[in-house]
């Protein structure tokens, strides 16, 4: 069959949910392909037994609260979509085993989260102070150069925002040093690097603080019915609004005219022509389901030099004891040996770092009562982890790495769970590699880096995969994964669609 529409949208992930609800709003005739039988690709649940497990998210992160909506909780307002959440008080305890270790719990709101890195490591008063300002002199600097549409004025940026320059063009690490934070200070900061899969002395130290200032603003955004209530919400809002949904679709070919324009694709024998196409699929499959001639020799090149982002091992537990019975009182809980974000990464084969959520101390019902359920993600740098693993020895892979981190945690923590499993389930970088398709199971887009950092990706977004007829959206887009970040780049696929429809007069 052959179908006509203003817009295809490829993929209902978070990035492809967002940018069809906004274009449907809009009054377009839009359609949306999705490989799977339901929405969300990552935000996802999975069904074991009496337990509904959240597949991923473990916090949103610039939420703000009801009454001071900040970027997500905005998002979803201005699509119309209704999505309780509740805020984290705390941000995380973190537990570093081993020589120079700790046991540190930080809080959430500023004079909270200053009080708690005070009390953790005593005389980091004045650092703290100049963190402080830092962390406001970013957020001017981004409400400017949002004001000025991404084209900031370079005087007013130098002089205004020097603070704000520097850091961005240092690491994570460089700029705590500078700043004067101790070793243990350092290292308790910078215990989120995990969420965008760099160590702190590598990572870019704007994009960083941007993260970390969303979570001390309101702590962790948690979804009342966990990610997959938020899918849902985005898709009703798209048949809603008119718009349709086509399931068990996998599209298999990018449509091309003479002149190299995105013209619809393909998908099990039928052709969906648009006006315009958003691809929330990630563009390296896109160029295998393109004609080689069709795509540009600069584009290959930028895919083949960037490395692909980390993958998880996850272990999504189900106890037949409720939270309190087993003496769980943290949501998250980040367990490393070792207190530099360099050793946790080049260790990630051996116990590195990973961290423990229990989705109960947020959301007490989220599971049956007497019962809560853990979440244990393991980040996975290189294939270390699973050398050797072949398709005989995967399940006996998979028993032994929860056994492992199980026995770990209960040993760093005190708290016996072994004992009342009822479900347990593990995903490997195999399961997200055959979920979603994604090359080595990358479930963080592509790998940041020094030369490929958010500031890089941002200044040259504009230059990159320029194919008409074709916008990308997703956490492998310039901004870098998460869900806020994939739910604001959908929206933005949508504001540049519109814009180029409104110029062919649509
Ligand atoms: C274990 C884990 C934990 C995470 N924790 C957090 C967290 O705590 N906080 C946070 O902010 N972020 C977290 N993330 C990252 C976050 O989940 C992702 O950044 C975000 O969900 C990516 O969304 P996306 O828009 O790129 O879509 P994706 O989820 O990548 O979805 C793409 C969609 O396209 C579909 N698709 C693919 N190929 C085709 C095709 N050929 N035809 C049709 N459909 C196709 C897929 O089925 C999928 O539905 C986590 C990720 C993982 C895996």
């Amino acid at each position: 069959m052959r179908y006509v529409y203003d817009v295809v949208v490829v993929g209902a992930g978070n990035g492809g949910l967002s940018a069809a609800s906004k274009l449907a709003q809009a009054g377009l005739k839009v359609i949306m392909l999705e490989k799977h039988n339901l929405p969300g690709g990552v935000a996802t649940s999975l069904v074991r037994g009496r337990f509904e497990f959240e597949a991923s998210l473990h916090e949103l992160c610039d939420v703000g609260t009801e009454e001071q909506p900040l970027a997500v909780r905005n998002i979803f307002k201005g699509l119309g979509v209704d999505a309780p959440m509740v805020n984290e008080k705390n941000l995380f305890r973190a537990i570093v085993t081993g020589e120079d270790g700790y046991d540190v719990t930080l809080k959430a709101g500023e004079a909270l989260f200053e009080e708690s890195l005070e009390a953790a490591c005593p005389g980091s008063g004045k650092s703290i102070k100049k963190l402080k300002d830092l962390l406001a002199k970013t957020r001017e600097a981004l409400a400017y150069n949002d004001r000025m549409n991404g084209r900031p004025n370079k005087l007013v940026m130098i002089f205004k925002y020097s603070k704000f320059l520097i850091a961005a063009s240092h690491s994570v690490d460089e700029v705590l040093r500078s700043l004067g934070f101790s070793k243990k200070a350092r290292s308790v900061l910078e215990t989120y690097w995990l969420y965008l899969g760099v160590p702190a002395d590598e990572l870019n130290a704007f994009h960083y603080f941007q993260m970390l200032r969303g979570y001390i603003d309101s702590g962790a955004g948690v979804p009342e019915h966990k990610s997959y209530g938020l899918s849902l919400g985005l898709a009703e809002s798209v048949l809603k609004n008119g718009g349709e949904i086509r399931y068990n679709t996998e599209v298999d070919r990018f449509l091309y005219d003479d002149d190299k324009r995105v013209i619809g694709v393909a998908a099990g024998g039928d052709e969906y022509y648009a006006k315009q196409v958003v691809s929330n699929v990630i563009p390296h499959n896109v160029f295998n389901m393109s004609e080689r001639r069709n795509t540009a020799e600069k584009d290959r090149k930028l895919l083949n030099a960037r490395r692909f982002g980390l993958s998880f091992v996850c272990l999504y537990v189900g106890l037949d004891r409720s939270a309190e019975e087993l003496g769980i009182k943290d949501y998250t809980v980040f367990v490393a040996k070792k207190d530099s974000s360099r050793t946790q990464y080049d260790d990630d084969a051996d116990l590195g770092v990973y961290v423990v959520n229990c989705l109960n101390v947020a959301v007490p019902d989220a599971t049956p009562a007497g019962t809560c359920s853990m979440f244990f993600s393991i980040p996975v740098f290189s294939d270390k982890l699973m050398n050797g693993v072949e398709p005989e020895n995967y399940k006996q892979f998979k028993s032994e790495i929860a056994k492992r981190y199980i026995a770990d945690y209960e040993q760093v923590t005190g708290i016996r769970i072994s004992d009342c499993i009822e479900e347990i389930s593990v995903a490997t970088p195999v399961t997200f590699a055959r979920y979603f398709g994604s090359p080595n199971g990358t479930a963080y887009g592509y790998r940041l880096s020094r030369w490929d950092g958010l500031m890089a990706r941002i200044l040259s977004a504009a230059d990159e995969f320029k194919i008409k007829g074709l916008t990308f959206c997703g956490g492998h887009t310039a901004s870098g994964d998460g869900f806020g970040v994939s739910y604001a780049s959908g929206l933005e696929a949508a504001d540049r669609v519109l814009a180029l429809l409104k110029e062919e007069g649509v």
